[in-house]
């Protein structure tokens, strides 16, 4: 580890010292903190990664129809990790057909009951292997350790869990009406959550009775390759799940096949629209979940300290790529000094490090293209005139990291409260009534998410009904439940994901 000290702070050398001690502490200048935390790496010997992974079709393990790979990177250390089977357009003509196969033969016909106890042997698989997904994850991702393992890998259970509940209670959750599978799904998920985002769109199509194609995304296919490994544990029937690794054009290809009835996208809103077109005049479902750019509001009479715990969780949470993130803080005025020198200080204690060691806060950005995207909008941010801020902290000397940063005298056309960074990057902005909060929060092409921290029940109601976001959280931030629907207005897309919501993206509602 080396110590890059930012340039308004001049180096100090490998240790902190008490001026960079937050001021609530009361260290005084000088002298090193007297303590750090030691290392406290997981150990990464649960999981196996293999040299070579093939795509999982028909529930085999194939080669690609031209033979090549690519390699899959862990962007903490830029260390190949495995190669993996690069799909070509054939090789999607496959899997479509295999699980087109699968559902007339078996999965379309089998009665809810017993697709209920796959999905129940899934999810108890999942967490019987949590800590070995955790650890897959984190190398793969770049995440911490202590996110994929109590946020990631339980979430991704949980939804299996939940899901499998309603398999055989379909008539209860559309009353009056039948609900009959629409055959072959094909999902396009991306990198910040892999697993979780598998689960998201697996789970609930299974438990209507599709069958899935699902391409992950190229910087993180591992998990969804070991989660291949668990519908062959679960016995689930052969082609019922294919997973197909590869390059974005191979996404295209599984969007376009006549084959498939459904078409499920997370990921950027430039795709989300070539989705979109590529959809366009067929009959097949669509759910696009895009980015997004959420307002954290801070009201007058918010308790300051929770506040700076959810604005904290709400962006640098999983680095800031979240599509949910609260990169733009608005605070009320009156308050806005106190806020910002308590978010310093609170800065000042975040861990950026080895996403494997259980201490680490802010692990590695997922890949060079995207750490270049966020120093790219960083360095736009302040040639527009805002304020940057990043505590003096130690990364590590090889893999994309990047420091938590704060930007205050943001204007609403600064880039970097327009744009998503997607990264750990905070925008503060003021105002000083609701109206104006609300007008703020909604000057975006965005609506995915807010958040609103105030003491009064009637404001939060006033505010909810007022914000064109798919989810407003209340006196929290990034609070995830599989029973809970979740989806955006404008150009954050349509179609809701979770709970009985997430059912309807799957079926076919016909008359009794
Ligand atoms: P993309 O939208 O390109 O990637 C998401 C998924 O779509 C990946 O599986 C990707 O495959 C696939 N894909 C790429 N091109 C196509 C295509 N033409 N047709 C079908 N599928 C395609 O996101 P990026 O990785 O490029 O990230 C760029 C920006 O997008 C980020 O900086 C962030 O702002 C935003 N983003 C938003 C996400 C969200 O959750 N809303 C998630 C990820 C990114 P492959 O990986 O092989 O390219």
């Amino acid at each position: 580890m080396v110590t890059k000290t930012p340039e308004e702070r001049g180096d100090r050398g490998l240790q902190k010292t008490r001026s960079d001690a937050p001021s609530s502490w009361g260290l005084g200048d000088g002298a090193a903190i007297p303590w750090e935390y030691a290392p406290a790496p997981e150990a990464r010997d649960i999981v196996t990664i293999k040299e070579r992974y093939g795509l999982f079709i028909g529930g085999k393990d194939v080669a690609a129809s031209d033979g090549k790979t690519f390699a899959t990177v862990n962007p903490a250390t830029e260390e190949p990790l495995a190669e993996v089977a690069r799909a070509t357009a054939a090789d999607m003509d496959r899997a479509v057909k295999a699980a087109r196969s699968a559902f007339r033969r078996s999965w379309g016909s089998l009665s809810g009951r017993e697709r209920a106890k796959y999905l129940f042997r899934i999810a108890r698989i999942l967490q019987e292997r949590s800590r070995e997904f955790a650890v897959l994850e984190s190398m793969d991702s770049g995440k911490p350790i202590k996110e994929s393992r109590d946020v990631d890998v339980p979430l991704a259970a949980s939804h299996f869990w939940y899901y499998a509940g309603w398999a055989d209670k379909l008539d209860y959750a559309f009353p009056g009406r039948v609900a009959k599978p629409l055959g072959v799904a094909g999902q396009i998920i991306p990198w910040n959550f892999p697993l979780l985002m598998l689960a998201w769109k697996i789970a609930p199509a299974l438990a209507a009775g599709n069958t899935v194609v699902l391409k992950p995304a190229s910087t993180t296919p591992l998990s969804a390759l070991l989660f291949a490994d668990v519908c062959r544990q679960a016995d689930l029937p052969p082609g019922v799940v294919n997973i197909v690794p590869g390059p974005g054009e191979i996404g295209m290809a599984l969007v376009t096949h006549p084959g498939v009835d459904k078409v499920a996208f997370t990921g950027s809103t430039e795709i989300g629209r070539k989705i979109f077109e590529g959809v366009a005049g067929t009959d097949k479902g669509l759910t696009l979940e895009l980015g997004g750019k959420a307002a954290n509001i801070v009201f007058d009479d918010a308790p300051l300290d929770q506040a700076v715990e959810g604005i904290v969780n709400g962006i640098y949470f999983n680095q800031g790529e979240v599509c949910c993130a609260g990169s733009r803080l608005l605070a009320q005025e009156s308050i806005v000094e106190p806020l910002i020198e308590k978010l310093k200080d609170r800065l000042s204690t975040i861990r950026v490090g080895d996403p494997l060691d259980k201490n680490t806060d802010v692990g590695a950005i997922n890949s060079k293209n995207q750490l270049e995207k966020i120093t790219e909008l960083v360095a736009a941010g302040r040639a527009e005139g805002a304020e940057m801020y990043q505590p003096a902290c130690d990364l590590p000397e090889r893999g994309y990291f990047f420091r938590p940063t704060l930007f205050t005298n943001v204007a609403q056309s600064h880039r970097i409260a327009r744009e998503e960074i997607f990264g750990p990057v905070l925008s503060v902005l003021t105002f000083r009534t609701p109206e104006e909060a609300v007008e703020k929060a909604n000057n975006t092409p965005y609506g995915l998410s807010a958040g609103i921290w105030t003491d009064k029940g009637s404001r939060i109601l006033h505010m909810v009904k007022r914000m064109k976001a798919g989810v407003v959280w209340a006196n929290t931030f990034n609070r995830f439940d599989p029973t809970s629907p979740f989806g955006g207005y404008k150009e954050s897309g349509f179609g809701r994901e979770g709970g009985m919501h997430g059912l309807h993206a799957y079926v076919r509602l016909e008359d009794r």
